[in-house]
């Protein structure tokens, strides 16, 4: 994102390209599936704190809704463009076809850094949001959740919005919501829990103790945390974290060799994910360029941030021991170091696979919401496992069946389902 040349747009449909070549799809599959079938840009003007009007603008990518509404976070970045959510919105479609969910692809975005917003000048973007929205979004149309810099009450805040307007209550509308208010328990911890069932799987399959390894994460905000936190709980050893320093505008790596408290460095860090560096220096943290996360000498990299992470540039550092790469973030590697991955034999469980564990409890939300029934928290995990590992285990059984890589394999899953629920609507 920080770099202007790369279009995570383009790397996407270079991406479904490769799979719709393998799968040999007819040329009107491939160009209904290669673009976003709608698409919504807009203003959004707020009244800040100060008096004055900023005007900010907002989008809604819906990628495919083949296989049901379609799904997916709404992101608020001062670095957004119309193209990010685009490829965002096309991975939610393969994201919810991989763990095989009756849901479809979409992405919304603000261009906005919380950062510098107050509470309610946030609160007035999501409403805002959602009255340029209101007739195109719904339980059954299209289904937003957090993503980047948005939380549960951005989400209720959306909803009370819609619910205003429609004079109704639609529960089933948003999803990420605070438990109590319609939100599921279990969905914080989901995105994090679920790239780790997915690396416990990896390690099982390759005969690998998780107590036997360590690792080096990239990222610290809910997706990272709770990785990290999960990945501990089954006897791993994290050894780093690197987290954006919204004062400095760099990241840095907080290292300890002997392993990190994970715990400790979150009750040291702001809501972004942003660890303090004083403090962490007391607690005895080495603190490293942003860049070392990638370079260490450990078994596992989770790349839990944001998209274009590995690239070119960086790929050629990977530590030489690095065994398995778990894409937390959503388009962390680029097709061209993804091809030196795949060149050394690292094991990679891809981004729309490794990190569906948050849609798929957003999926248990919304049934939960239906039914106006709560499951509890062990339930909402369990299940959660079941999904992620059976989608999983699909993906990896295919790549060893066909000797493919981990993406293509998934991606070939992916967007069979979505070409073939396509074909059996009429659609092409
Ligand atoms: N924003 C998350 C993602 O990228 C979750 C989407 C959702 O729950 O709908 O997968």
């Amino acid at each position: 994102m920080s770099d202007k040349a790369f279009n995570p747009f383009a790397m996407a449909q270079q991406q479904f390209d490769k799979a719709a070549d393998f799968l040999n799809l007819d040329s009107g599959t491939r160009e209904l599936l290669r673009e976003p079938m709608r698409e919504f840009a807009f203003l959004i003007p707020v009244r800040m704190d100060d008096g004055k009007v900023k005007v900010f603008r907002g989008f809604r990518v819906q990628h495919n809704d083949s296989r049901g509404p379609c799904k997916g976070g709404i992101r608020f970045h001062p670095q957004e463009t119309v193209d990010t959510v685009r490829a965002l919105a096309m991975w939610m479609t393969w994201k919810c076809s991989v763990v095989d969910i009756p849901l479809g692809g979409g992405k919304g975005g603000v261009i906005c850094d919380p950062h510098n917003l107050s509470e309610r000048e946030q609160e007035q973007i999501c409403r805002g949001w959602i009255r340029q929205m209101v007739r195109n979004v719904g339980p059954f149309t299209d289904v937003p959740a957090p993503d980047v810099m948005t939380s549960g009450q951005h989400m209720l805040w959306m909803l009370d919005e819609y619910e205003k307007i429609r004079g109704e209550r639609y529960p089933g509308m948003i999803t990420g919501k605070p438990v109590g208010m319609g939100g599921s328990l279990g969905r914080t911890e989901a995105t994090g829990y679920g790239v780790v069932y997915t690396v416990r799987e990896a390690l099982r399959e390759m005969g690998i103790k998780p107590e036997n390894t360590t690792a080096s994460f990239q990222g610290f905000g809910n997706v990272s945390q709770y990785a990290l936190l999960l990945y501990q709980q089954i006897g791993g050893k994290p050894i780093c974290v690197s987290c954006w320093d919204q004062k400095d505008q760099v990241s840095y790596t907080f290292r300890k060799k002997e392993g990190i408290d994970v715990k400790v460095l979150m009750g040291i860090t702001d809501r972004f994910g942003g660890i303090d560096k004083g403090k962490a220096k007391d607690l005895g943290y080495e603190i490293l360029p942003g860049e070392a996360w990638i370079e260490q000498d450990v078994d596992i990299l989770f790349p839990c941030a944001i998209e274009h992470q590995i690239t070119d540039a960086n790929v050629g550092k990977i530590g030489k021991n690095v065994k398995i790469i778990a894409e937390g973030a959503n388009g962390p590697t680029t097709p061209e170091a993804d091809k030196v991955i795949q060149q050394r034999g690292i094991f990679v469980v891809p981004d729309f696979l490794a990190n569906a564990g948050g849609v798929t409890c957003s999926y248990f939300e919304q049934v939960q919401c239906n039914m106006n029934y709560y499951w509890e928290k062990d339930e909402v995990l369990g299940k959660l496992d079941v999904k992620m590992t059976s989608a999983f285990l699909a993906v990896s059984e295919l790549a060893r069946q066909r000797k493919l890589y981990m993406r293509d394999a998934a991606y070939i899953i992916s967007v069979s389902r979505v070409a073939q629920a396509c074909k059996d609507r009429g659609w092409v």
